[in-house]
């Protein structure tokens, strides 16, 4: 994830930082080095949301051509299952940005979950990132 709780803040990881998750609230560990993106982790294997995915630069890349205050928006349903849209419009538009394989039945499951989505999906394969 970009984005934890500190202090009251939303914040980027930064080295030595443990912070919050915004969603379940456990604690996260900012995650700084140099083979992936700066992210933050939570502090258990799991995280609160089994869509999640790791990130590379392409996501990053893509989330940054929108307001921080719109990227890792969380949305429930009405039986409280929680997952992140990597972009949520005010409108309530999610953007899901797709590097990896993903099966047929998965995007419509999270097609489902969201309704109103837009997926982005990288075409150009690239095992650097
Ligand atoms: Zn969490």
């Amino acid at each position: 994830m970009k984005f934890a709780n500190l202090n009251g803040e939303r914040l980027e990881p930064a080295p030595k930082l443990t912070a919050k998750c915004p969603f379940c609230e456990s604690d996260v560990i900012a995650r700084c080095g140099k083979l992936r993106v700066w992210h933050w982790a939570h502090k258990s294997t799991t995280h609160c949301d089994h869509w999640w995915e790791s990130e590379k630069q392409w996501h990053r890349d893509w989330k940054n051509l929108f307001p921080n205050e719109w990227q890792e928006q969380g949305r429930r349903d009405d039986n409280g299952e929680l997952h992140i849209a990597d972009v949520l419009t005010p409108k309530g538009l999610a953007l899901e940005f797709q590097h990896s394989a993903i099966a047929r039945d998965e995007v419509e499951k999270r097609t489902a979950f969201h309704n109103d989505i837009c997926w982005i999906v990288e075409g150009a394969r690239s095992d650097t990132g």
